[in-house]
């Protein structure tokens, strides 16, 4: 896709060294600390404020990655954990990588530590034991091996997949943890962040991926300053990631850490809230100076039969009742184009053409969540109505 160069620049992120990644801000609004930019990559552009889809296991499931771009996407989350037990980032790397390999060559992907995933495995019971000495122990669930993750091996493991942005490695704690444990563990992370940046200067190579460093503390506003401080003063970061346990962006008590949390980082390097994507927090921390986010949710509530309404609402096709009419009237996506609601019903209705109801539900949603929610956050960040 064709992006227009932006009209004011009012400032361009660069280094003396060549870097993978720039950051273009196009507007900072009056109104909050929200902004618009440009994010430039080595395989394409990512418009911010801007929704990451995520493709967990280097699939958005139910949407091929065709559909997903003309559908908007531009940045992709890509789970590095599933890598290390289902497949081997040698073996990526020798098929060109993630990009050759999802043959996603001209459009930017992220991959994450393993940090979040595995730890969200032991909450699930897929994994029933994980041991943080040095880094991250667990059994795999597929067969049974032991998998060691360091801060070194997962950065390693990042630079053979080869996203555009990697993330280093993080603890995540739930968001019930005391502010003792939390504190405890936001040190372990930040040491792991330490060590991921001396293996990126290592083994990395600036000009083709950027690491982003990840500030915690959950949700006490203390440890997000400390964090912030820390983590935000390593320059070797191209960016920075907010993560571990906040909630819905939008809650009182998470809106207090995350705005801590920003609060020593750089202006002008950009900021993805990780694993938070409802419509909801997405403009709350958009307003926050947040630029990126990831969720699942559009693709998952597609495979659910509901459809995402401009609103940010989700309506289940068993509730959409106009026979005649598409899902969003005004919705110019494939699924609205090729399909009335009826149509949709009988997909539904026949219990064995489901899959093809889950895919056409995704595109919508997806395009709407970029197309729709994320182009009209932006609309409003350039008006300085947000
Ligand atoms: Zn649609």
């Amino acid at each position: 896709m064709c992006i227009n160069p932006p009209a004011t620049i009012f400032y361009v992120h660069t280094h003396s060294m060549a870097v993978s990644l720039s950051f273009t801000i196009t507007h900072q609004s009056s109104k909050s600390l929200a902004r618009t930019g440009v994010l430039h990559t080595p395989h394409g552009l990512v418009r911010t404020p801007g929704f990451v889809a995520v493709a967990t296991n280097g699939t958005l499931k139910s949407v091929d990655f065709a559909r997903a771009d003309a559908a908007g996407c531009e940045l992709v989350f890509v789970n590095t954990a599933h890598f290390l037990v289902n497949s081997d980032p040698d073996w990526v790397a020798s098929v060109g990588g993630l990009h050759g390999l999802l043959n996603r060559h001209n459009r930017p992907l992220i991959t994450d530590s393993s940090g979040f995933q595995v730890f969200s495995w032991l909450k699930s019971n897929l994994v029933k034991q994980v041991t943080t000495q040095g880094g991250i122990v667990f059994k795999s669930y597929r067969d049974g091996r032991l998998v060691h993750v360091t801060p070194e091996s997962s950065v390693l493991a990042q630079i053979k997949l080869g996203a555009d942005i990697i993330l280093v490695l993080d603890e995540l704690l739930s968001n019930v943890a005391s502010e003792e444990q939390t504190a405890a563990s936001m040190l372990r992370s930040h040491e792991w962040a330490l060590r991921g940046r001396d293996e990126f200067a290592r083994r990395g190579d600036n000009a083709k991926q950027a690491l982003y460093g990840i500030v915690h503390g959950g949700l006490f506003p203390e440890l997000r300053a400390q964090s912030s401080a820390l983590i935000g003063a390593q320059a070797e970061f191209g960016g920075f990631a907010i993560g571990g346990a906040l909630g819905r962006a939008r809650d009182a008590r998470a809106v207090e850490a995350l705005t801590a949390g920003l609060s020593a980082l750089p202006r002008t390097k950009p900021v993805h809230l990780l694993g938070i994507g409802d419509v909801a927090s997405i403009e709350a921390g958009a307003a926050l100076g947040v630029d990126t986010f990831d969720s699942s949710f559009p693709t998952r509530a597609g495979r659910h039969f509901s459809a995402l309404m401009a609103d940010g609402a989700l309506v289940h096709i068993r509730a959409l009742k106009d026979a005649s009419a598409p899902l969003m009237p005004e919705c110019t996506c494939e699924c609205c184009r090729q399909c009335s609601q009826a149509y949709l019903h009988h997909l539904f209705r026949t219990g064995s053409e489901q899959a093809m109801l889950a895919h056409f539900m995704c595109v919508h949603n997806l395009h709407v969540m970029h197309n729709v929610i994320m182009a009209g956050l932006r609309r409003r960040i350039e008006r300085d109505e947000v």
